[in-house]
């Protein structure tokens, strides 16, 4: 039916990718939400809103919206569904370990499914798509929201 695809295509879009890219978790909007952050990347045309409700020091609700391809649409659903209910400092600390395995390459298997991520390092460029939500989520938790754009700010 389709043709075998290439090993580093393989490798980019991995199953939970495609799962993730086809049924996105938590598409939408927070109602009553305390955080909106919009992050862009230019250089793929990906946008992507979150919106986030905190209760005290926990992340008590997020959603994403927004348009993008499939790898910053399926980074940006893995993100929501690891982050929602975690407090803001273990939240800090997942955007930070996935930080160090996307741009700096350290393996962190702890990291789940989000490990998958790994894959698009093999295409650099894909890189700034994967972290554009993460970046959103650090940048909106820091600045209480805004936007953000992966060409300038923190690297990738
Ligand atoms: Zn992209």
């Amino acid at each position: 039916m389709s043709t075998q695809p290439a090993v580093i295509e393989d490798e980019l879009y991995r199953e939970i990718i495609l799962d993730h890219w086809r049924s996105p978790r938590r598409f939408g909007t927070v109602a009553g939400a305390d955080i909106v952050v919009q992050g862009s990347n230019p250089l793929c045309g990906d946008e992507v809103v979150l919106t986030m409700r905190l209760d005290d020091a926990t992340l008590a609700d997020i959603a994403f919206s927004g348009h993008g391809c499939s790898i910053s649409r399926a980074s940006a659903s893995l993100m929501c569904e690891a982050v929602a209910g975690r407090s803001l400092e273990e939240v800090r600390d997942l955007a930070r370990r996935v930080r160090a395995m996307m741009v700096d390459g350290v393996v962190d298997e702890e990291l789940g499914d989000i490990e998958a991520l790994q894959g698009v390092r093999q295409v650099p460029v894909r890189v700034k798509c994967a972290m554009l939500a993460w970046n959103a989520l650090v940048e909106g938790l820091e600045r209480g929201g805004g936007t953000v754009t992966t060409e300038e700010g923190p690297e990738a």
